[in-house]
């Protein structure tokens, strides 16, 4: 009797380990979704082509991931072709997938914006397996330099993800995530694409890197193993997680330091958002009129963590009245406004030098003019008096001659009437 049940006892955790070992030696399976295709380009811009760049990116990403032990690697679609969002996800979902990579390239309308985002799953377990995936892609892309746009949900107005991979592919109960590498259209962007595929292809192997911590996997051919990697942690929400629709809480300037001589302005803004980071700045010269171009807010401590403030030196035009404000954006791309300041116009130096020059340049005349005037007036009295003098001298000579002929008349009739008495 004892030896029966021992008999079963064995059999069951035989069996038990049959199942974990089965379970086990399920492969993982991961489909990834090059953005676009066929008639749908994506976006495009100075050559640039977006459903030609996914199809780089995903073609290596799938290389490299078959390079790691245990997983099964598919591509949504491998040429150039037309597929609805749909279909998509259903392959995915017809494969039992573990994950799909959306991978996209981005552009805004005014080509202004810059870096990388991750849209993941607005709600549930698919939220924070997105996000936590999505916290490993977002470090290695910023390991390379490019700046982070987030990871973020976006919804529709029936509260659904906007995006129809991630909402697709919930229904089909895939785990999901859209890859925005980086911008096609803005040049702090173009050093991670513009050399052509190869490099198209390092980020492809980059998401791969991500997708083999995410899900810990190990290569004997890469000689990595990441069967310990710390995965983020998310937590599953209770409800759908809101992108922020309100504005950066704090949002403030002040001038510094002003240079008279430069017109060079100092700016300390300070910006903060209890939602999400600081994104960009920008500011205006014309009280919000126009705006410079959005910069990089800066993030010294990590890729995630916005600074409080920063300053920047901006030149300012002289001789006008400035009314200085500023904007920060938060990583929905909603945007607060600073206070003003107004500063007086700073006379410009160049101007103050020519127009200094002018009127010295005017006195030299005067002056020259002044003096040849005194010249003038000085040299007709003069001439006037040589006159007088040479009719002094004359008259004096005259004068003389006359008292010499007198004398020599009164002598001779002297020496005349003398003889005649003789
Ligand atoms: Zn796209």
């Amino acid at each position: 009797m004892i030896r029966k049940r021992k008999w079963i006892l064995l059999t069951g955790i035989a069996f038990f380990l049959i199942c974990l070992r089965a379970q086990a030696a399920k492969p993982l399976v991961l489909v990834i979704d090059p953005g676009h295709g066929g008639e749908n380009l994506g976006a495009q811009y100075e050559g640039y082509t977006e459903k030609d760049m996914t199809l780089v990116v995903a073609e290596a990403m799938k290389t490299e991931l078959e390079k790691y032990e245990g997983v099964t690697v598919y591509l949504t679609h491998d040429q150039d072709q037309d597929m609805s969002i749909k279909d998509r996800a259903v392959f995915a979902g017809e494969k039992n997938a573990d994950f799909l990579f959306c991978l996209h390239f981005n552009s805004s309308v005014e080509h202004n914006l810059f870096g990388a985002e991750v849209w993941v799953p607005a709600g549930g377990e698919f939220y924070a397996k997105g996000r936590s995936f999505g916290l490993i892609q977002m470090e290695e892309l910023t390991a390379t330099g490019l700046y982070s746009r987030g990871i973020k949900t976006r919804l529709n107005d029936r509260d659904e993800n906007y995006y129809g991979i991630l909402r697709y592919c919930t229904q089909e109960g895939v785990p999901s995530a859209l890859i925005e590498h980086c911008h096609l259209d803005h040049d702090k962007d173009k050093p991670f694409y513009q050399q052509g595929e190869e490099q198209l292809r390092e980020l492809g192997r980059l998401d791969a890197t991500a997708a083999a911590k995410y899900f810990g996997l190990k290569s004997e051919l890469l000689g990595v193993d990441y069967s310990d990697y710390p995965v983020p942690e998310t937590q599953i929400p209770s409800g759908l997680v809101r992108p922020d629709k309100t504005e950066p809480e704090l949002c403030y300037i002040e001038v510094t330091n002003l240079n008279q001589e430069t017109g060079e302005a100092t700016v300390r803004m300070e910006a903060e958002d209890g939602d999400s980071y600081i994104l960009y700045s920008r500011y205006s010269l014309d009280n919000g009129n126009t705006f410079s171009l959005p910069e990089a807010w800066p993030r010294p401590e990590a890729w995630d963590q916005s600074a409080k403030s920063h300053s920047f030196t901006i030149y300012l035009p002289f001789d006008e009245r400035i009314t200085l404000c500023a904007q920060a954006s938060n990583g929905f791309d909603v945007w607060a406004q600073s206070n003003t300041v107004v500063i007086d116009p700073i006379p410009d130096p160049e101007r103050l030098r020519r127009e200094e020059a002018q009127r010295q340049e005017a006195m030299l005349r005067e002056a020259q003019k002044n003096y040849r005037e005194i010249s003038y007036d000085q040299e007709e009295p003069d001439a006037s008096s040589d006159g007088v003098w040479v009719i002094v001298v004359i008259a004096g000579i005259a004068v003389c001659m006359l008292f010499v002929s007198f004398v020599l008349a009164k002598t001779i009739y002297l020496l005349i009437k003398g003889n005649k008495k003789r």
